[in-house]
């Protein structure tokens, strides 16, 4: 299969060609004809699988099959919401670079920086909007914006959109559209809030759904390091140290956990910067840009903050703390080992976070192999905790507080007793990192 037998015009193909994409990833091969039809879709595609050239090479296509005469000031035509503005800015640049070879225009309107750039830049010509939803009613408040003449509409990662609180910002922006329209909806899952708004915006929709990334992450390979809490960011700076980690993503659930752990890594004279939600946007995208460069050797984010966040080859992806959705589990490792290149996801692992990894194994259907790296091995007599915001628990909630896998037991050392000491000299024994393919570490 390839681009042009889907029926890309010659410039698109070229454009991605020279992005070094030769096939169309499952998702492409799919959505691209339906959208070129001019039909509905409801698509199941997680961040990774290629879903943003899957709408944005026919939204591409459409628009200049059907260019409007260029008299006056034409109007945005298509529209595509996004939940964060990282992926916003990311979506935005990929249309540039897609159409590169197109008289399309496209714009990024996200909130965080100055309102003013983006009413000026709304004066000139405009094609396809890549907008968040909240700037986007600012403009629309301010009468800064026509979204009269939209004939398609991009719900992109609808379910990220609905757990961020954006359902009725959403329904009034799709109250002022016009009826008339093309409307593609994303979402990685499917809950009965996702199916409802579908229901009521899609018209005779095509449905296709790729395989979850969780699927199809054979290029991922997943570790678990076993440690006591208090020792995480010891481990984590070994680690780095150790196998000489570079440009690594670390997971943290808060905020707070961030802006300390990234400091301590400072601290320890590795570069890092914490970005999340109470960074400002230009502090957000200047810590991403450096990352992307390199020059950033770590960048520790939240969950929100990292959604969308797309650098191509990111070796390593770090679970500081393992997160309280399973599926954030997926979305996180999803940052690396992406369109063919190989990653690494290690977790560390405290005994307070037992359930919760259970609960990942479950989902993924998976079990993730255990690594005990010497020195750092879970102490016995430490007991689990209930972890922050009186949580040890995943999403299952079928079994009560206590029934977890083995929750207040401690991790077995993997091996035997690991503090042991070399029978000649009376000194510790070095010994490698210990891979177990199966068992051994509570399960
Ligand atoms: P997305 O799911 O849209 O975030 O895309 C995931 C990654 O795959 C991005 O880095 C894209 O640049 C890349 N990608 C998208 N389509 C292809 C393709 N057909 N071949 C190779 N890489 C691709």
């Amino acid at each position: 299969m390839t681009f042009s037998a889907l029926g890309l015009s010659d410039e698109i193909v070229r454009a991605i060609t020279e992005r070094g994409y030769t096939e169309p990833t499952p998702i492409q091969a799919q959505a691209i004809p339906v959208v070129l039809s001019g039909g509905d879709l409801l698509a199941g595609a997680q961040t990774g699988t290629g879903k943003t050239a899957g709408f944005t090479l026919p939204i591409l296509q459409r628009l200049t099959a059907s260019a409007k005469p260029a008299t006056g000031k034409a109007p945005i035509r298509a529209l595509v919401l996004i939940p964060t503005r990282e992926l916003a800015a990311q979506v935005e640049e990929s249309v540039r670079d897609y159409g590169k070879y197109l008289k399309l225009t496209s714009m990024t309107m996200i909130g965080g920086v100055n309102i003013n750039p983006q009413i000026q830049r709304l004066k000139s010509r405009v094609d396809i909007l890549v907008a968040t939803p909240g700037r986007l009613l600012d403009h629309l408040q301010q009468k800064t914006l026509d979204l009269s003449h939209i004939e398609i509409l991009v719900l992109d990662e609808a379910d990220r959109m609905l757990d961020m609180g954006f359902i009725r910002d959403i329904k009034k922006i799709l109250a002022i559209l016009p009826r008339q329209r093309q409307n593609l909806l994303f979402s990685a899952t499917f809950s009965d809030e996702i199916k409802s708004l579908a229901d009521g915006l899609l018209n005779k929709p095509v449905m296709i759904e790729v395989a979850r990334r969780n699927a199809t992450a054979e290029l991922i390979t997943q570790k678990i390091y076993p440690v006591d809490r208090e020792r995480k960011r010891e481990l984590l700076i070994h680690l780095i140290k150790e196998y000489n980690w570079h440009q690594v993503l670390v997971f943290t659930r808060t905020k707070h956990g961030a802006n300390k752990l990234a400091e301590q890594l400072n601290k320890d004279d590795i570069p890092a910067l914490a970005i999340h939600g109470n960074k400002s946007q230009a502090a957000r995208t200047r810590a991403l840009a450096e990352f992307k460069s390199g020059k950033l050797q770590v960048l520790v984010a939240t969950d929100i903050a990292a959604r969308g966040i797309d650098i191509i080859e990111l070796p390593h992806v770090v679970n500081f703390e393992m997160p309280h959705v399973s599926e954030d589990y997926v979305h996180r490792i999803g940052r690396t080992g992406r369109a063919g290149s190989e990653g690494e996801a290690s977790s560390l692992v405290c005994i307070d976070e037992h359930k919760l990894l259970w609960d990942i194994e479950r989902l993924t259907k998976r079990e993730i192999p255990v690594v005990q790296i010497p020195g750092f091995e879970p102490d016995p007599r430490i007991k689990a905790e209930p972890i922050l915001n009186g949580q040890n628990r995943g999403q299952g909630g079928d079994r009560k507080q206590g029934q977890g896998r083995n929750r207040t037991r401690a991790a077995p050392r993997a091996g035997g007793d690991q503090r042991r000491t070399s029978a000649t000299t009376g000194k510790p024994v070095a010994r490698k990192p210990v891979i177990h393919r199966s068992g051994g570490y509570n399960r």
